[in-house]
């Protein structure tokens, strides 16, 4: 008896469905997902498993709300003028 992943229906189906992505690996897509850079059979195993486990679909669901925000996605590092801006910013704000 395996109680860890209890609280995840997808994971508990993965082991059924073993073509199943995990919700592990589901993190790792949605990015490719959202940007559609996922091939056919992929993008169904996705919605599978997304369509079986809330905590994936909340996580699609954050991530869709995070690239409407901001308009892109968020693994992109900051452009260095906006990263020199901050930390010109907090060196200053640290010296008052
Ligand atoms: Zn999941």
């Amino acid at each position: 008896m395996r109680s860890e992943q209890d609280d995840c229906t997808g994971c508990s189906l993965t082991g059924t469905l073993r073509q199943m992505p995990t919700c592990r690996e589901i993190t790792e897509l949605v990015t490719d997902f959202l940007e559609g850079r996922m091939g056919f059979a992929d993008r169904l195993r996705f919605r599978m498993h997304v369509g079986m486990c809330m905590h994936c679909r909340g996580y699609l669901r954050q991530m869709r709300a995070t690239v409407a925000t901001l308009g892109r996605l968020p693994d992109e590092p900051l452009p260095d003028a906006i990263h020199n801006e901050l930390v010109v910013r907090f060196r200053n704000w640290s010296r008052t």
